[in-house]
């Protein structure tokens, strides 16, 4: 807020045209101490955007979204109406790993960074979709393999230095059926695709990434045991993205990752807003 008398004066001083226009509302700006639009937005608003294609990689968060069969279903709460006090508002119960999301490396790794840690330049970068989706359909325990990425190479180029790589198995398709996304048998056992531990571990060591994504629950397939794939991409410092959405519509290379991801502070992780431009 500025005080009247400083905009009073203010407006002693430039004409009406000037008031009104871009270096008037500078000035104005400028004497109220603020920073000043003249600084930032209208010399970006000028500058032609860099991409025309944006992709939402992110999945409503509903309330009856699957969950993760050990965390808590979410809650939203309305604490106040329009109708009834002027403003609306409610109170969000989540669990971190709800909705689409990301696993900060301390989720796993005594000592990773947490989500107010990870450094925001590792949220934009290059984004390689590598599709088992074929597979999937009919084996929901398969995973992203060595040769998946290998493959993937072949055809698109070596993966880009500081690349996110995601993978495409269609279970994105699932989201409104939490009994067909989560995919549990008769002994509760989950089956859904996901990295294996040695496509993790080449991706750490042979190439140069900065997180991974699913469109599943999870980086590691719903049978796997003991989380090989995030105890391997972890505590390298890798970051996860899980139930990404809508990866069949972006192309598998080309593209540059944003990751809106939360910022509290000693996260494990949190509901993120996942974009692909291009
Ligand atoms: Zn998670």
């Amino acid at each position: 807020m500025c005080a009247p008398s400083v905009i009073d004066s203010v407006r002693r001083t430039v004409s009406r045209r000037e008031l009104f226009g871009a270096i008037g509302g500078a000035t104005l700006a400028a004497a109220c101490g603020q920073s000043t639009p003249a600084e930032a937005p209208p010399e970006s608003q000028r500058q032609p955007r860099t991409f025309d294609r944006i992709f939402d990689l992110t999945h409503v968060l509903t309330m009856s979204i699957p969950v993760y069969p050990t965390l808590t279903r979410p809650q939203m709460n309305q604490t106040s109406s329009l109708e009834e006090n002027g403003v609306y508002n409610n109170d969000l119960i989540l669990g971190e790993h709800t909705g689409t999301h990301i696993d900060a490396p301390m989720h796993f790794a005594e000592g990773g960074l947490t989500t107010d840690q990870l450094p925001a330049a590792r949220f934009f970068a290059p984004l390689a979709v590598v599709s088992i989706a074929a597979r999937a359909s009919d084996d929901p325990d398969t995973a992203v393999t060595v040769d998946d990425i290998l493959s993937w190479e072949q055809e698109h180029g070596r993966l880009p230095e500081g690349a996110f790589v995601a993978m495409l198995s269609g279970w994105g398709d699932r989201i409104g059926d939490a009994d067909a996304f989560t995919n549990a048998d008769e002994a509760g056992v989950t089956h859904y695709p996901g990295f294996s531990g040695d496509a993790a571990a080449f991706l750490c060591d042979e190439r140069d990434i900065v997180g991974v994504g699913v469109d599943t629950f999870s980086l590691d397939t719903g049978n796997a045991e003991g989380y090989p794939a995030h105890r391997t991409f972890l505590p390298a410092g890798k970051y996860g993205v899980e139930l990404m959405a809508n990866l069949a519509t972006v192309p598998a290379v080309g593209t540059t990752i944003i990751v809106g991801a939360p910022k509290h502070e000693r996260g494990s992780g949190g509901p993120a807003r996942i974009f692909a431009v291009s």
